[in-house]
């Protein structure tokens, strides 16, 4: 599958990492629109939201804690941050893989 984070996952393509675990990896935006993005993904490809299947559960529970962690070596964890999973057109998901974008590092807004 051409799938850009899975060769990110296979190390066929660079990344930074800030975390890793037998599920998921943690790397730093490329393009980041904070002083702190990262992309917290699942090593078994799934394509979005929409694609989460039962069997997932304990996979994006699993995630879940592992973005304390990440927040945590990032040092957003003390003043708070944003969790964003971009879903289909609307939401302008660009990469097929889900994701979760964790920006932080300075105050946010919410106007879209
Ligand atoms: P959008 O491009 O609208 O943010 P997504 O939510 O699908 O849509 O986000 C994809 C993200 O992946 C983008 O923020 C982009 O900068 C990032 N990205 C793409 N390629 C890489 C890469 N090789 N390494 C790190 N981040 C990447």
């Amino acid at each position: 599958m051409d799938c850009i984070f899975c060769k990110i996952v296979n190390g066929e393509i660079p990344s930074k990492k800030v975390y890793e675990d037998e599920h998921v990896v943690a790397f730093e935006d490329i393009n980041p629109i904070a002083p702190v993005h990262i992309l917290t993904i699942p090593k078994k490809h799934i394509s979005s939201v929409l694609d989460i299947k039962e069997e997932d559960k304990e996979l994006i529970g699993h995630l879940h804690l592992a973005l304390q962690k990440v927040a945590a070596a990032t040092g957003v964890n003390e003043d708070g941050f944003r969790v964003i999973t971009n879903t289909g057109v609307h939401g302008q998901q660009t990469v097929f893989h889900i994701h979760y974008h964790l920006v932080g590092g300075r105050q946010l807004e919410w106007k879209m």
